[in-house]
């Protein structure tokens, strides 16, 4: 496995994997690497001859107020379990290589509406700066295909569209939600958890859970949601959206809709947790 911390040092291996005729398969993290990272790699082992992670904790996608510097780094480790199931390079950019002028005057990509809600309302600068780094990387990578986790129902959503409105040639992969064996939705924020927040955390997933056997059942959305919402507070949690939604356009459910998803996010103390649940109504 080879780590590459300049663009020119990645691009000149990536040109002798094209000319041997072999395919590609890009995995884009932050970093402090957990089973669901793991898991994405896995599946591009899967599906293509080379695997290439980038590992880059990108400042433009962070609030003023959060946690960019805090943000858990464990780079030795991350390499190491990246050469242990097989992936073929690593992308370890700086800030400098990224933004060489600074990022404020860097161009940006962004993707209307799709990113204005849930996560994007509460969260700005968040998929402004995904889309305008995803879309530097995949020009950098050019890979045959590029995964990404469902456990970011909207960003994957944001980036599907950012790919087919730019018509980016890569073919865009989902895998679904890895969690820990309590129902948590793995995540590197997790770190953040007391032990206390650690017990109630998994809430958030049986809560999702709760929720979609009673729409199944008939309730209403609205008033799932505030049954919902009303649980997660008294269970210590500070909701900041949970809305059942049009999975493709995720936009509000209506009574026509069929193919839904549940997106929530809420603070547990000082951790931002998201998760999701997919449901049917066939
Ligand atoms: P991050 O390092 O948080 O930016 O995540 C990098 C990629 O890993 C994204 O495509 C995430 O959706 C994906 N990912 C993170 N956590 C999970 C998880 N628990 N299950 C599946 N994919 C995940």
């Amino acid at each position: 496995m080879k780590v590459h911390h300049t663009i020119e040092s990645l691009q000149s291996d990536l040109l002798t994997i094209k000319k041997a005729g072999k395919t590609t398969a890009f995995v884009p993290t932050m970093g402090n690497l957990h089973q669901g990272h793991l898991d994405l790699v896995k599946k591009g082992l899967s599906l293509a001859d080379s695997v290439i992670v980038s590992i880059y904790v990108n400042p433009l996608q962070f609030g003023a107020n959060e946690d960019l510097s805090t943000y858990p780094r464990t780079l030795d480790d991350d390499l190491f379990a990246l050469k242990e199931l097989g992936a073929a390079h690593v992308f370890v950019p700086t800030d400098e290589i990224m933004y060489p002028e600074g990022k404020e005057v860097h161009s940006k990509v962004s993707v209307p509406k799709l990113g204005d809600r849930h996560c994007g309302a509460s969260r700005p600068q968040f998929f402004g700066g995904i889309t305008t780094i995803v879309a530097k990387l995949f020009n950098i990578v050019q890979a045959d295909i590029s995964i990404f986790g469902e456990k970011d129902f909207q960003q994957l959503a944001v980036i599907r569209k950012m790919v087919e409105d730019l018509c980016i040639s890569t073919k865009v992969v989902g895998i679904p939600i890895v969690r820990e064996d309590d129902g948590l939705a793995m995540s590197s924020r997790n770190n953040y958890l007391s032990s206390d927040e650690r017990m109630i955390a998994p809430t958030l997933h049986q809560t999702l859970l709760a929720m979609k056997e009673k729409i199944l059942e008939g309730v209403e959305y609205e008033k799932a949601e505030t049954d919902a919402i009303d649980a997660l507070n008294n269970k210590g949690f500070v909701v900041d959206y949970l809305n059942v939604c049009n999975s493709k356009s995720l936009e509000p459910a209506t009574s026509s809709d069929k193919e839904l998803v549940i997106l929530a996010a809420a603070m547990l103390g000082k951790t931002r947790l998201i998760d999701n649940i997919e449901l049917s109504l066939k």
